[in-house]
């Protein structure tokens, strides 16, 4: 009764309180805070002065983004490229019970990447969970190619997303998107790749999310993907509804093969590439194997460029005609199958087959894998009779070995630009 008075008859409303402010402007602030207060003196004033430009310089930046997506987006409602942005939704544990015993146990993680439209403002979601795979750049790379494998893109691709370098921002999305953009049956010819400046990403997607959100808020049991999946498709009523997609792990893709196919240089006439401050990159059929990239989202700052293509005396063969492998679901580990399985009672019987086939599936994939790893390393030599090409899709590989876990969480570390010049295995011999 108060909260109908409070919000339709003095129509007022609450906002929340920001989370998730930005790292230096909070950083620069409590600097400006401490040097204000410090007794007057030259060096004080140098200090200020300083700060307030480096201040004023993030918020410039800031600013360039902002204008930067808000002309990309205008472009597309005009026709002239498509754009899209793409983010993962915070990851959704289920079963969602009140009980309270299961705040103390690992549930089953849920990861939800959606995609946006600019030109329609339509989002379309893609769902799967652990058992299927992971949440690294391949996984983001796949829904990507599925997302456009469908998608009647214009020849020139622009997309947004935060700047997550071990998600969005590395070699394995680049080459994925060389493979496509090379692949002359595609109608996509060139991709932009734009990042948002962390800390002030507002994306398209974080408004999608609120709306999936807000409706998971209201729901006391939540136990199946398949009812995130109702969930996602019913939160929006007064606009369009969302599209749901459930990832299957044929769906899923590594990208090891491209990447040992190209030499990943971080340096190009003697320049060093910083992928930590790349804003825009661009890839195009015209330039195979070529990143274009910049620092700043300014229009009329020219673009840097560095060929990923190998030094080999013979032809270099198109990315395109590459293989992409199927992903392996990544087991899940024992003491995680122990709390879902003691998280049971709390599920109705009738969702009991949901989590049993996650469960038996993923146990039985422990020990292929085993039996597959062993087999690998007698025959030592990848077997390519499964392989598929860039976009298609065939029967699962169960011959492929998956990444150990030390390399997955190796790739969704930032740790990887630092080393990757010294990683022995980044680049096979020839
Ligand atoms: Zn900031």
């Amino acid at each position: 009764m108060y909260e109908k008075i409070f919000y339709s008859k003095l129509n007022l409303g609450l906002k929340p309180p920001h989370k998730d402010t930005c790292k230096l402007c909070d950083t620069l602030a409590v600097k400006i805070r401490a040097t204000e207060a410090e007794p007057d003196s030259e060096q004080k004033v140098a200090c200020l002065s300083s700060l307030k430009t480096d201040t004023e310089l993030h918020h410039r930046r800031v600013e360039l983004a902002r204008t930067s997506m808000l002309n990309d987006k205008k472009a597309a409602i005009e026709g002239k490229c498509s754009v899209l942005t793409f983010d993962l939704q915070k990851t959704i544990m289920l079963p969602k019970v009140p009980t309270g015993v299961v705040y103390y146990k690992r549930q089953l993680a849920c990861y939800n990447l959606g995609i946006h439209n600019c030109a329609t403002s339509k989002g379309t979601m893609h769902l799967w969970h652990e058992g299927v795979a992971g949440q690294g750049p391949d996984e983001i790379g796949s829904c990507l190619l599925k997302y456009l494998s469908t998608f009647p893109s214009m020849e020139r691709l622009v997309l947004w997303s935060d700047s997550c370098g071990g998600q969005n921002r590395n070699i394995k999305l680049v080459v994925l998107l060389m493979c496509l953009v090379s692949d002359p049956s595609c109608s996509i010819k060139e991709v932009t790749q734009k990042f948002a400046i962390p800390g002030h990403s507002y994306l398209p997607n974080d408004s999608d999310f609120g709306h999936i959100e807000k409706k998971m808020m209201k729901q006391q049991h939540i136990f199946t993907l398949d009812e995130v999946k109702n969930i996602i498709e019913t939160c929006r009523v007064k606009k369009e509804a969302f599209d749901v997609m459930i990832m299957k792990s044929s769906d899923f893709y590594r990208s090891n093969e491209i990447t040992h196919a190209i030499t990943n240089r971080k340096q190009h006439d003697g320049k060093k590439v910083s992928w930590l401050n790349i804003r825009v990159l661009r890839v195009s059929r015209e330039k195979p194997f070529v990143m274009e990239y910049k620092y700043s989202h300014n229009e009329d700052i020219q673009f840097e460029e560095v060929s990923f293509a190998k030094r080999l005396k013979g032809i270099q063969t198109p990315l395109h005609k590459l293989v992409l492998k199927q992903t392996q679901p990544k087991p899940i580990k024992d003491v995680k199958k122990k709390d879902i399985e003691s998280m049971l009672p709390f599920v109705p019987p009738v969702y009991h087959t949901f989590y049993h086939s996650i469960l038996a599936a993923t146990t039985q994939t422990a020990s292929t894998l085993c039996a597959t790893r062993e087999i690998s390393n007698q025959e030592n030599e990848p077997n390519e009779s499964n392989t598929i090409n860039c976009l298609q899709s065939c029967a699962e590989d169960p011959s492929v070995p998956t990444e150990t876990e030390d390399r997955e969480e190796y790739w969704d570390s930032e740790q990887f630009e630092e080393n990757a010049d010294d990683d022995p295995t980044w680049e096979r011999k020839n």
